[in-house]
């Protein structure tokens, strides 16, 4: 199997020294200084904007190292504002400028004995000591860019995993308060979010002091609020993505997710959603658990398929008909044709297996194939092996 390039990132706390602040609020300075010579000047190639933008950060007593990270930072930033621009034709776009102080390099650092040194002065590198625990997460691996924020640091390792050939697969189903798995084995997982933050607790916390404002929304999203917020539920979705990675590792198991197409569809997937808050903050974490799924999955060696989402959660998984929400019951769907009846979340996770093992470019071995829909037998008893992982659902 060839191998594939795998990144991982680790993170610890550290207090800025002097120079170190120095070199973060400069190099904001000069990311908003190129932003602004791109925007003025309307320099949309690389390579024109580069010897502009070069030129002008000459003024700046920095080494060269941060400037070439600064332009390259600034024409992400131009790039992503010229995107927003075509979307939202109608409405006005605010000029990017960057406010938080942050930092990455990929050019001039080294590890040495337990330290980060980075480019300071010629031969007078900034030491910063580094905790055992990163010591030991990237020892034998090349790091391969640096991120500096006034109080965390984090690096970015990488490795060429060897890909592994998968027996089956899994296919993954997110909620808005749960994981579902369905495995080509038959075996069905759920990983529980419900105690997360990540719904009640935000809406209820924010909606107290919020109004109909969607400009403040983003500022509380992308601001020290949100940051908070968003700490939280990562390390919950962290422990999810953990155990899900361990069982298709243990049983040698690629990954289908859904492709994820814009937010609206989000939206629409769960209860009564709002595109407020909330619902920006759901997307966000569907978004954030298929990112940590899939470099851990990759780290692994496992291979990893997006599936396109349409259809996957009204759709039966048994015989391909359109389903019926029954009444009384919100969470268990009804097909008309065959008449199976099945919970949402199963249904949807079956319809992404199916998808995926349909569409893997690697021929798996016979007994991990999924049977024809039509062949299912009972269903109840085909689906009997559920794993509920996380507290039970509270409400
Ligand atoms: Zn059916």
């Amino acid at each position: 199997m060839e191998p594939v390039f795998a990144i991982k990132t680790i993170n610890q706390y550290y207090t800025p020294s002097p120079e170190i602040l120095c070199i973060l609020s400069q190099f904001r300075e000069m990311m908003n200084h190129c932003v602004q010579l791109g925007l003025a000047e309307n320099l949309t190639s690389l390579k024109a904007f580069s010897l502009k933008a070069y030129k002008q950060l000459g003024k700046y007593d920095i080494m060269s190292y941060y400037k070439l990270c600064a332009m390259s930072a600034a024409a992400g930033i131009l790039k992503n504002h010229r995107k927003a621009v075509r979307r939202e034709e109608k409405r006005p776009t605010t000029t990017p400028y960057v406010r938080r102080l942050r930092l990455t390099t990929c050019y001039g650092f080294k590890i040495q004995n337990g330290f980060l040194l980075l480019p300071h002065r010629p031969k007078e590198p900034i030491r910063i000591a580094l905790t055992q625990h990163v010591q030991a997460s990237i020892t034998g691996y090349e790091v391969r860019s640096v991120t500096l924020t006034e109080d965390k640091l984090s690096l970015a390792y990488a490795k060429q995993a060897v890909q592994i050939k998968p027996r089956g697969f899994i296919g993954i189903d997110r909620n808005l308060d749960n994981v579902t798995l369905a495995a080509t084995n038959d075996s069905i997982t759920v990983h529980n979010l419900a105690n997360a933050t990540i719904v009640k607790g935000i809406y209820r916390d924010v909606r107290s002091h919020m109004r109909r404002n969607d400009v403040r929304i983003r500022r509380q999203i992308s601001g020290k609020y949100g940051r908070k917020q968003r700490e939280k539920v990562k390390q919950i979705l962290h422990q999810a993505s953990k155990l899900i990675v361990q069982q298709a590792k243990q049983q040698k198991f690629g990954v289908v997710m859904e492709q994820l197409t814009g937010i609206r569809r989000l939206y629409k997937r769960g209860n009564r959603q709002g595109p407020r808050y909330r619902g920006r903050m759901n997307s966000w974490s569907y978004a954030e658990l298929q990112r940590q799924i899939e470099y851990k999955a990759r780290w692994e060696g496992l291979p990893v398929i997006y599936v396109r989402p349409h259809g996957t959660s009204v759709k039966c998984s048994m015989c391909g008909s359109r389903m019926a929400r029954k009444p009384e019951e919100n969470r268990q769907l009804k097909c008309p044709t065959c008449g199976v009846s099945l919970d949402r979340d199963v249904n949807a996770a079956r319809n992404i297996l199916a998808r995926g093992v349909r569409f893997a470019p690697i021929a798996l071995p016979i007994e991990a194939m999924l049977p024809e829909p039509e062949r299912y037998g009972n269903p109840e008893s085909r689906w009997k092996r559920v794993n509920l992982i996380g507290n039970p659902p509270t409400s």
